[in-house]
């Protein structure tokens, strides 16, 4: 997705002091991905003049809401995400008071985490939106447990189309796939996720497009299964399962979720969504 965006001009930026403040009579207009980005920054780009059009997903949005009503009720809210992600920054620019971050279970039990809380009895828990379901469920029970009266929301924060993919490669798994081709960019969560859950029973090969996928290392797999992250777009999944066709592979689909009717409202331009939280 952001590759084809390039081919059309388009900077792809991680600063917002990356992006040029415009001239007289010249527009500048920054888009802000799905998974988020530093709320604050975004003020300073709109200060700046720089349109903004914010694409942040509503389900990105939903665990900043619930570290906003946490701060709100002078809550702590413990966030499980990933260092330096936009997604995590994003989180940790609503309340950065009132959020500690945790980078998984163990540095969840850790003293640098305990030594952070003001009082544990008015803790909160939100999450990254594309982490392993499984993980997702443990480190909630864990924490739970250590902090009896945790605030956890009430839907997990994990979206569906993370969800979803995950059960499909276990499914692949199940289906008897020895190798297992995930196709995503290595900077995007949730296709980290897939091969990694790919790994825990198959060969796992994670590639970025089909130039990366050399055909030959599948010989002697008599199931290798297909699948990718999130945001890749269907010409690359045809272009890859178009690979296995040609090479006389018959496709067997497994049984997903069925996405159909999931719609999103467009982004409104000139929209920070960040302060409506
Ligand atoms: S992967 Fe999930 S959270 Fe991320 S943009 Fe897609 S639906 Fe939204």
């Amino acid at each position: 997705m952001v590759n084809r965006y390039k081919e059309q001009g388009v900077a792809h930026v991680k600063e917002a002091s990356e992006v040029p403040t415009p001239e007289p009579n010249e527009r500048v207009i920054a888009l802000i991905g799905p998974h988020g980005f530093n709320g604050v920054e975004i003020d300073l780009l709109q200060t700046r003049g720089v349109e903004v059009r914010d694409t942040v997903c509503p389900l990105v949005l939903k665990p900043y809401s619930e570290i906003k009503r946490n701060s709100n009720d002078q809550v702590q809210t413990l966030y499980w995400g990933q260092e330096g992600h936009a997604e995590t920054l994003g989180a940790m620019s609503v309340a950065s008071d009132w959020t500690i971050l945790i980078k998984d279970l163990e540095h969840a039990l850790s003293e640098e985490v305990a030594g952070q809380i003001k009082d544990p009895e008015r803790l909160g828990y939100a999450s990254q939106t594309t982490h392993n379901w499984d993980e997702a469920m443990k480190m909630m029970d864990v924490l739970r447990e250590k902090y009896p009266n945790l605030r956890t929301p009430k839907k997990e924060d994990i979206c569906f189309a993370t969800k979803n993919r995950q059960d499909a490669v276990r499914s692949l798994l199940d289906a008897g796939a020895t190798a297992i081709v995930v196709v995503g960019s290595p900077t995007s969560s949730n296709s980290t996720r897939l091969a990694e859950i790919a790994s825990e029973g198959a060969k796992a090969y994670f590639v970025d497009s089909v130039e990366e996928l050399n055909p030959d290392l599948f010989y002697g797999h008599e199931a290798v299964g297909i699948t990718s992250g999130a945001s890749v777009e269907e010409d690359t999944m045809f272009d890859v399962m178009k690979i296995f066709i040609d090479k006389g592979s018959k496709l067997v689909p497994v049984t997903v979720a069925d996405e159909s009717n999931i719609h999103f409202k467009p982004s409104q331009p000139g929209k920070n969504y960040y302060n409506e939280l």
